[in-house]
């Protein structure tokens, strides 16, 4: 009888749900808003949350999990991510020949990668495939539902942009005139009345964040990499109502009008920021406005591949945002990781983490960009450090990664909400 009640309880129980409360006994663990190595790591999770950590005593009978050797710290974040694309066909085109019901099947599988790396959260800025209903939001909630193994996800549902512009996928895969034209529910928007729809839709249908296209961009078929997209009217439309509902918009924006237009519009972040000037930095700083740059993907990217003006984009954009991020982390701006994955292949995501330190982030801010500043820029309170009473995302690594940032590319224990997904002892 008890035997048969533990198997249906296992039946029910989401993949990696743990039976009771756990006890993590490692060698130490990060502080990341301080910056301490605190030893030893003993730290007790129940019910999804951390109880306590390095207690003079613990309850009897708890299950203990021992990692010797590790060092444990806070699940990291990605705030931006596009779990419904890569590039195993190394085209866009999946796009466009993939149902939506396969996309959603490849965002899950996308998804466990990240997990698996230690990226306990993420944002999804966007769904790049072309279906109604909202992929990535589908993907965050089988993930808090324990269907899938997966971060938290905050979804954005269709990034909104002009027709014609960076989010047009009929642009992006130039696409013959009257094939995909889409309208204000897929993010296409032209005026205010369609901006505030195209807010509306993603927002019924479940997006916890708003994704605007300020300027065009590099991956997609305009001229120029910096010139303005939505209207000044178009995005405080866009603020306005995604503000009735407490739902912070990011922007992608590459050139400086565009990311002064969006910080005056009111966003809560810049995406890419390529071309700062000092006036941009200064109103980021001064406005609490984040910064998500992207930097990594231009490492990652064999620029000779790219289509002749894609290519030139890229060429002209990519000093010009290191020069800008260096300038943004010297200034103080507040600034969050992002990946772009799949730009950066979806489970490789620490190695933006890496290359924060190359361009004048010494390893802890490193860390604390894809921890603290994320759960900031992310308005969820509790998360991103290990504390009593907080989350229960915690991985682990085996060599201090103060030392050794390159550390964080191998995580090696990975719980998400007090369950464990990968390296629980045998
Ligand atoms: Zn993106």
């Amino acid at each position: 009888m008890h035997k048969l009640l533990a198997i249906l309880l296992l039946l029910v129980m989401p993949p990696g749900a743990a039976a009771g409360p756990l006890l993590l006994k490692a060698d130490a663990y990060l502080d990341v808003a301080s910056g301490k190595l605190v030893k030893p790591a003993e730290i007790l999770v129940d019910n999804g949350l951390i109880v306590a950590i390095n207690a003079a005593q613990w309850p009897d009978q708890v299950e203990t999990v021992a990692l010797p050797g590790k060092i444990l710290l806070p699940g990291l974040m990605d705030m931006h991510v596009h779990l419904d694309l890569d590039f195993e066909r190394a085209d866009f085109g999946i796009v466009v020949t993939e149902s939506g019901a396969e996309a959603a099947l490849r965002s899950a599988r996308n998804a466990e990668r990240t997990l698996l790396a230690g990226f306990t959260t993420v944002r999804d800025v966007g769904q790049v495939h072309p279906s109604l209903e909202l992929i990535d939001v589908a993907v965050a909630h089988a993930a808090e539902q324990g269907w899938i193994r997966a971060p938290r996800i905050i979804a954005a549902g269709h990034m909104i942009s002009i027709l014609g512009g960076h989010g047009d996928l009929a642009m992006a895969e130039g696409l013959a005139e009257g094939r995909l034209e889409l309208g204000p529910e897929y993010g296409v928007v032209s005026g205010v009345d369609d901006a505030i729809k195209a807010t509306r839709f993603q927002i019924k249908h479940g997006a916890k964040l708003i994704k605007i296209h300020a300027t065009a961009g590099v991956m997609s078929l305009e001229a120029s990499v910096g010139a303005r997209q939505l209207s000044d009217e178009e995005m405080v439309a866009i603020v306005a109502e995604a503000d009735r509902h407490e739902i912070p918009v990011a922007a992608h924006a590459h050139g400086t009008e565009g990311i002064k237009a969006a910080i005056r519009a009111g966003v809560s972040s810049i995406e890419h920021g390529s071309m700062l000037d000092a006036e941009a930095i200064e109103m980021m700083r001064e406005r609490g406005v984040f910064l998500v740059p992207t930097n990594g993907l231009m490492d990652r990217i064999d620029f000779k591949l790219l289509p002749p003006q894609k290519r030139a984009k890229a060429e002209f954009v990519s000093p010009r945002m290191n020069q800008s991020l260096s300038a943004a982390i010297k200034a103080g701006v507040k600034v969050a990781l992002g990946t772009d994955a799949p730009l950066i292949p979806h489970g490789q995501n620490a190695f933006e983490i890496v290359k924060m330190t190359e361009h004048g982030m010494t390893p802890l801010q490193a860390i604390q960009s894809a921890t603290t500043v994320a759960a900031e820029l992310l308005r969820i309170d509790q998360l991103g450090q290990l504390r009593p009473g907080w989350h229960a995302d915690i991985v682990a690594v085996d060599a201090n990664p103060l030392e050794d940032i390159t550390a964080l590319q191998s995580v090696s224990f990975v719980m998400k909400a007090g369950e464990i997904y990968k390296g629980r002892p045998d």
